[in-house]
C-alpha cells in the first residue's frame, strides 16, 4: 500500500483503499475482457450488470421501498436545485424551504423560478450556527413539499433528526447519505452527489417516488424530466459509467463492513472523538451549536485566522490534509465521511492537543 495523507477534504473526498485499487486495475482491464471499465459500452451485458448491481446494493443498503425509482444522473447536485421544482412546481404552486446554508440558498433560488417558495426558516442571521426544531417553522397545507438540507457540509450542522410532517419531504443528502438510519418511505426525494460518501464526482444519485414522475409540466425537456431516465433506467443516454462503477464498488465495501448500522457506529464514534475535544479545550471552538452537530462535518475555530493559519500548515505537515474550513466561513473543518478512517481522527486529536500546549 503506497502511503497515504489522511483526507479530511470536504468532496471529493477519501474512499476506501481497496476501492482505489481495484478501480485502477479495471480501468486497464475489465472482467479479463481486454479492454477497460471506461472503454466498454454503456450498452454491454457487463456495464449493464455493473448499474444492476449499484442500484440493487443501494436499495439493499438505504432499504429503498419498491416504489422508488433509483437515478444515476449528471450535472452535479447543483442541478437538482432547478431539477426538483422544474418537475414538481409551477405556476401557482408553492414549496417550503428550510434555509439552513449556502447549497439550501442556492436551492431557494432555483425554486423561485418555478413556483412560490416559502422559506419557513432561516439561520442566516446566526452564520448558519443551527438547524431548526420542529417547533420552529411551519409548513403550510398547500406546500407541495418540505425541502432540507440534511447535513450542512460548510457550517458542520445536521438536522439530528428528519421533521414529522404531512407534507413530503425532500432533502439534499449529498453530504450524508448512507452515513445513519433513517426511514427513506418519508421522503418523496432524496438526491446527493457522489463525491463525499458515494464514490467520485461525475454522478448524482436521486431516489424519487414513483408517483412523482408524472407532476412535470409538458413543456420540461426531456433530459430534464426525471421520468426520461425512470423509464430508461438512468441509460437514456450514455451515463457517467465510470463514476458508477465506482459508485458499485464503494457500496459492496460498506455492505462488507456491515452496511449502514455499523459505519453508522463508526461515525458516531468519530465525531464524539472530535467534539470532545472541542468541548474540553476552550481553545478550540465549535461552529455549530450542540444540538445541530454534524457527524460528517466538524467545524472549529481558533483565537485568531493567524493561528488558523499555522494550526492548518502544521497539520498538512504531518499528513492531516484539507482541514482548512471553506473560503465562505474560514476556520477549519475536518471532514470525516464514512471512508475516513478512525486512526485519522485520533491523530488529529493528538495534534490538537500538542498544538494548543506549544501555542497557548
Ligand atoms: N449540496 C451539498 C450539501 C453539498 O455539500 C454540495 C457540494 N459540496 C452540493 C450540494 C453541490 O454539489 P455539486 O458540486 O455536485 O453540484
Amino acid at each position: 500500500m503506497v502511503e497515504r495523507a489522511f483526507n479530511f477534504s470536504p468532496g471529493p473526498a477519501v474512499l476506501p483503499y481497496e476501492v482505489l485499487e481495484q478501480a485502477s486495475r479495471d480501468v486497464v482491464n475489465f472482467q479479463g475482457l481486454g479492454m477497460g471499465l471506461i472503454e466498454v459500452s454503456h450498452r454491454s451485458k457487463p456495464f449493464i450488470a455493473v448499474m444492476d448491481e449499484a442500484e440493487a446494493l443501494l436499495r439493499e443498503l438505504m432499504g429503498i421501498p419498491e416504489n422508488y425509482k433509483v437515478l444515476f444522473l449528471q450535472g452535479g447536485a447543483s442541478s437538482q436545485f432547478f431539477m426538483v421544482p422544474m418537475n414538481l412546481l409551477g405556476p401557482g404552486k408553492k414549496a417550503t424551504y428550510l434555509n439552513t446554508g449556502t447549497w439550501s440558498k442556492k436551492a431557494i433560488k432555483e425554486a423561485k423560478l418555478f413556483g412560490e417558495v416559502d422559506v419557513a426558516y432561516s439561520s442566516e442571521d446566526s452564520k448558519f450556527v443551527r438547524v431548526p426544531a420542529q417547533n420552529e417553522y411551519t409548513v403550510s397545507a398547500d406546500s407541495e413539499y418540505l425541502y432540507l438540507v440534511s447535513n450542512n457540509t460548510i457550517y458542520g450542522t445536521a438536522f439530528p433528526e428528519f421533521p414529522v410532517v404531512d407534507t413530503m419531504l425532500i432533502s439534499d443528502m449529498s453530504s450524508d447519505i448512507l452515513s445513519r438510519q433513517f426511514d427513506v418511505s418519508r421522503f418523496g426525494l432524496i438526491f446527493a452527489g457522489a463525491q463525499k460518501n458515494l464514490g467520485p464526482a461525475g454522478v448524482t444519485v436521486v431516489v424519487i417516488r414513483e408517483d412523482l414522475l408524472d407532476r412535470a409540466p409538458a413543456t420540461t425537456p426531456t433530459m430534464l424530466n426525471y421520468k426520461t431516465h425512470a423509464e430508461k433506467g438512468s441509460m437514456f443516454n450514455t451515463p457517467p459509467c465510470f463514476a458508477v462503477y465506482v459508485v458499485g464498488l464503494v457500496l459492496k465495501w460498506l455492505k462488507k463492513i456491515g452496511g449502514v448500522p455499523a459505519i453508522e457506529k463508526i461515525n458516531r464514534e468519530k465525531a464524539a472523538m472530535l467534539y470532545a475535544k472541542i468541548d474540553e479545550s476552550g481553545y478550540y471552538r465549535g461552529h455549530a451549536e450542540p444540538a445541530s452537530r454534524s457527524l460528517m462535518n466538524v467545524t472549529f475555530n481558533l483565537a485568531t485566522p493567524e493561528l488558523e493559519a499555522k494550526f492548518i500548515a502544521e497539520a498538512t505537515a504531518i499528513g492531516l490534509n484539507g482541514l482548512k474550513g471553506h473560503r465562505s466561513v474560514g476556520g477549519c473543518r475536518a471532514s470525516i465521511y464514512n471512508a475516513f478512517p478512525i486512526e485519522g481522527v485520533v491523530k488529529l486529536v493528538e495534534f490538537m492537543r500538542q498544538f494548543e500546549l506549544a501555542n497557548p
